[in-house]
């Protein structure tokens, strides 16, 4: 069987973590598999090179950026390779120029565009276990590109694709996708099964345990995802099409602190100013989120709406070289905001996760400032501050031991 396995950061943080998963990895491969291991960088890595970047200058550029972090990933495969040959088992470390994992130009937030799998398969015939550096690729360039962070997930589902493999095992430091950050909540609960929409969800509104691109790639390629701990052996949480719908109605609750809001206030109440604002920002592929458009009042009205943080440099630039189509009174800004979702593909279903989960935050007094739904999802805007609390409350009222559903 072809098993593409990928090791977090915490997972290959030090030379004691290297030397355990290697035997983890000789021990699969000992089972007759043939085994493609992707891996993150060590530990804190790519955190500390960021860090001195930082000591030379605020305005680095992208492709200098990648061409650093990438080296992380390059040390941590170098240093595995070297580890299972040291155990008597022939391997070898591959980055992505050597595979041809070709990718969009875009520096720091590439997409995998191809993979080629001759060299890896040449590999994997000589019996050769293949280590690959996630998070890195090949841009029409010629220059190494990054994923974004957290990338390497999406580098092992993209990998899985291409081999055709029969499953992908997301290795990390839990043992498997909870009802929420296992950090903030101590009751949260694991899950045996997860969908890829619900995983997706998850992921986009914040939880990191998987790269929310990583999800979409293995819904659009139907691979089974698995994700379990690199420390302790257990079956992990399986992410799948569909799954036993029980009588569970919400399957997690996820804070993300990545979020800004802008109010345009005092617009032209004419027709036309949404289509200004927002095609202006598509235009330089700004996303924006949650959109609330006040009622009118003499002649004008006001346009909130919200983003990932780290996009809000770029669309206030937009906005400030539109000022002959976006009149307005002025435009403010919150950093200090954050997006507290609640995901189930029971949602819709049941009209009670609205309410108590507004319930929870009023008795916590945590304003609500918007509010937005889909069939899978209800997130609300909060202070910042409250992101922690906000979880376990809300948590507590739909998932916990005395949930009111
Ligand atoms: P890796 O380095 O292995 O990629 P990450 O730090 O990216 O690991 O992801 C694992 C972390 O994700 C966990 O330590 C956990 O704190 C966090 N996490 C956030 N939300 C969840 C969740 N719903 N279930 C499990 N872990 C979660
Ligand atoms: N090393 C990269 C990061 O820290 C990629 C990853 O770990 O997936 O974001
Ligand atoms: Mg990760």
């Amino acid at each position: 069987m072809l098993i593409v396995q990928k090791y977090g950061g915490s997972s290959v943080a030090n030379t004691e973590r290297i030397k355990i998963v290697a035997q983890r990895i000789v021990d699969t491969y000992n089972l007759n598999n043939s085994l493609v291991v992707i891996l993150s960088a060590q530990g804190d890595t790519t955190n500390e090179l960021l860090a001195k970047i930082a000591e030379i200058t605020s305005t680095p550029s992208k492709r200098e950026t990648d061409m650093l972090l990438a080296t992380g990933e390059q040390q941590s495969v170098a240093l595995m390779s070297m580890a299972i040959q040291s155990l008597g088992y022939p391997a070898v470390s591959l980055n992505a120029q050597q595979v041809g994992i070709s990718s969009s130009v875009t520096y720091s937030n590439a997409r995998i565009e191809k993979i080629e799998n001759a060299r890896i398969l040449k590999e994997l015939a000589a019996k050769n276990i293949v280590i690959i550096a996630g998070f890195q690729g090949i841009n029409s360039h010629g220059d190494i590109t990054t994923l974004g962070r957290g990338g390497s997930d999406t580098s092992a589902v993209a990998l899985a694709a291409s081999l055709n493999a029969n499953l992908c095992e997301i290795y990390t430091d839990v043992d498997g996708i909870y009802t929420a950050d296992p950090r903030i909540v101590a009751d949260a609960q694991k899950l045996t099964e997860i969908s890829y929409d619900e995983m997706l969800e998850m992921a986009s509104l914040g939880a990191n345990v998987l790269h929310n691109r990583s999800v979409e790639l293995a819904k659009k390629n139907n691979i089974k995802l698995v994700v379990r701990s690199s420390f302790v052996l257990d079956k992990g949480t399986v992410v799948k099409e569909k799954r036993k719908m029980e009588s569970v109605y919400v399957s997690g609750v996820v804070s993300d602190s990545n979020v800004a809001t802008i109010s345009i206030i005092g617009i032209k109440d004419t027709p036309g100013m949404a289509y200004n604002i927002f095609s202006a920002l598509a235009l330089k592929k700004i996303s924006i989120d949650i959109i609330l458009q006040s009622v009118g009042r003499a002649g004008t009205k006001d346009i909130v709406f919200t983003l990932a943080e780290s996009d809000l440099a770029d669309a206030l630039e937009v906005l400030g070289t539109q000022d002959d189509i976006i009149t307005c009174e002025e435009i403010t800004v919150n950093k200090d905001v954050a997006k507290l979702s609640v995901i189930g593909a029971g949602i819709e279903a049941n009209p009670e996760v609205a309410p108590i989960m507004f319930g929870a935050l009023f008795h916590a007094n945590i304003n609500i400032s918007m509010i937005a739904t889909s069939e899978i999802k209800l997130s609300v805007i909060i202070d910042q501050k409250d992101a922690k609390h906000g979880v376990q409350v809300v948590h507590d009222a739909l998932i916990g031991e005395n949930n009111q559903l």
